[in-house]
């Protein structure tokens, strides 16, 4: 494993120095002050595979940028292209893969060991929590679709939702004063706000009588399922969410996810006064 950047090498060293191993696990790291030409020319990654003592072709690049890419592509390489920014994939067509987030990095697609960390569709995460009252949400008519979402207010959460991309996930919801439920959720880019902010929308996998709005919602997301998708129809749509919802159900009964249920942050929830 090979770390190639147009950034010069004492930059490099200087980021990954905070993240314990990170620089042990290359076997190269190749800076842009090292070689002639930066990316788009490949000279960077044929130099990296030059200090393997490997074949170009045998190397799978990860890239975010469009430079790197065309570097890639041009040292002889496969290139999976994970854009740094949300709706870019259209620009990335020379890549052989373009994928939304590395949680959907697929490294048997290359010849590659695969992840071992997926368990029983789901990939678990260091849990998060995001919590606040439930507004009105979009007007997606979601629960025309037998499939309501308890929208959070955006406020406060904008930073934390940064860091997690677009997706379907499932964790553990704390309703004030009712009770802690299963439940799947999307993280979506908001229309409303062109692209800018995420939305999160939780379905809590349970029947209620009347709607909660205005109610402290918490919640612990303990897993991601799949990243989002387009759909030919309304009806497939419906079909995957029921899909997500079976996953995120079993799931939730393993016991690495079980025992996030008596998280305290959802209890809190439980004891709000007003
Ligand atoms: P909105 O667009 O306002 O979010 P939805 O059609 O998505 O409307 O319905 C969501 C609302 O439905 C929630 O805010 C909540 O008050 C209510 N609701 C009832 N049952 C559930 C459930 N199982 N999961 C989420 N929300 C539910
Ligand atoms: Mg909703």
């Amino acid at each position: 494993m090979a770390l190639a950047s147009n950034s010069s090498r004492s930059n490099i060293e200087a980021k990954i120095f905070h993240h314990a191993g990170w620089k042990e696990s290359f076997s190269a790291i190749v800076g842009g002050d090292e070689v002639k030409a930066g990316k788009p020319s490949p000279e960077i990654f044929l130099e990296a595979a030059k200090r393997l003592n490997m074949d170009p072709s045998s190397f799978l690049v990860i890239e975010d940028s469009i430079p790197g890419v065309t570097a890639g592509k041009a040292a002889g390489m496969a290139v999976v292209a994970v854009p740094s920014l949300a709706k870019q994939s259209h620009l990335y067509t020379s890549a052989d893969e373009v994928i939304n987030s590395l949680l959907d990095l697929q490294l048997e697609k290359w010849g590659l060991p695969a992840f071992q960390d997926r368990i029983e569709g789901t990939l678990p995460l260091e849990p998060w929590c995001i919590g606040g009252p439930v507004i009105k949400g979009f007007g997606r008519g979601s629960k025309v679709l037998g499939i309501p979402t308890a929208n959070l207010s955006p406020e406060g959460y904008s930073a934390i939702l940064s860091e997690h991309p677009a997706g379907v996930y499932f964790g553990w919801a704390g309703l004030s004063g009712r009770g802690v439920y299963k439940m799947v959720m999307s993280i979506g880019w908001n229309p409303f706000f062109n692209n800018t902010e995420k939305t999160i929308e939780p379905w809590l996998l349970h029947d209620f009588n009347e709607d909660f709005y205005g109610e402290e919602l918490h919640l612990v997301v303990v897993g991601y399922i799949r990243p989002e998708a387009t759909f030919s129809s309304l009806e497939a749509l419906i079909a995957k969410i029921h899909e997500d919802r079976k996953i995120a159900e079993r799931a939730l009964e393993l016991p690495q996810y079980l025992k996030y249920k008596d998280d305290p942050y959802l209890e809190s929830s439980l004891h709000q006064e007003n």
